[in-house]
């Protein structure tokens, strides 16, 4: 059983330190998906585990679709794990589409994946995109899942903020559950450090 906490920890993708997510909450912990993906050996070795978990569960998947920008490389090399196809869509004027010449058949099954479920947002988009072309989504799949929503083989529920429906199936290598706090009721704005945003960092 590979450590997917070690691989990120050792790609720098696993920060620590007082971060502000984006829901605005702070914690001592935070996920730079993309920083996973820039080596495209430790890429491939994250994606094939995924599409193990996939293939093991016995869903049929014709096409991986992704949420770009977030989604994009995640979706592609685990679409190249399963040796199916990978679109993407994209938001134009806020609203997710399928552009570029990308087709739906009707009833293609449709994986959605993403390189992080937070609450599924994203993912719930880009589904319902595939869904009004006559896709069918069959689930979810992401390299980590921070815990609002439960993927298949953890114990660890399902949380109120989950967007993603509970009769699809969520693939995920590992749950990363952070503590969290307020910022009034951060322990460590209260011990003086202040807060900063790692996603605008350039
Ligand atoms: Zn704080």
């Amino acid at each position: 059983m590979m450590n997917v906490e070690n691989i990120y920890k050792e790609a720098g993708a696993l920060l620590e330190g007082h971060f502000i997510l984006s829901s605005g909450n702070h914690s001592n912990r935070y996920l730079q998906s993309a920083k996973v993906l820039e080596d495209t050996s430790r890429a491939e070795i994250l994606a094939k585990a995924l599409a193990k978990e996939i293939i093991d569960s016995k869903i049929k998947v014709d096409t991986i679709c992704a949420p770009a920008l977030g989604g994009i490389l995640a979706g592609y090399e685990l679409a190249r794990a399963l040796s199916i196809r990978s679109i993407f869509v994209e938001r134009k004027e806020g609203v997710m589409e399928l552009r570029r010449g990308f087709e739906i058949k009707k009833g293609e099954k449709v994986l959605i994946c993403e390189d992080i479920i937070t609450t599924g947002g994203s993912a719930m988009e880009a589904s319902k995109a595939i869904e009004a072309l006559g896709g069918k989504v069959v689930g979810f799949a992401s390299l980590a899942n921070r815990g609002f929503c439960q993927r298949v083989g953890s114990d660890s529920k399902a949380k109120s903020e989950c967007k993603l429906p509970s009769d699809k199936p969520l693939f995920a290598l590992d749950d990363f559950e952070f503590e969290m706090y307020s910022p009034d009721e951060c322990p460590m704005c209260k011990d003086g450090s202040k807060a900063i945003k790692p996603g605008s960092r350039a």
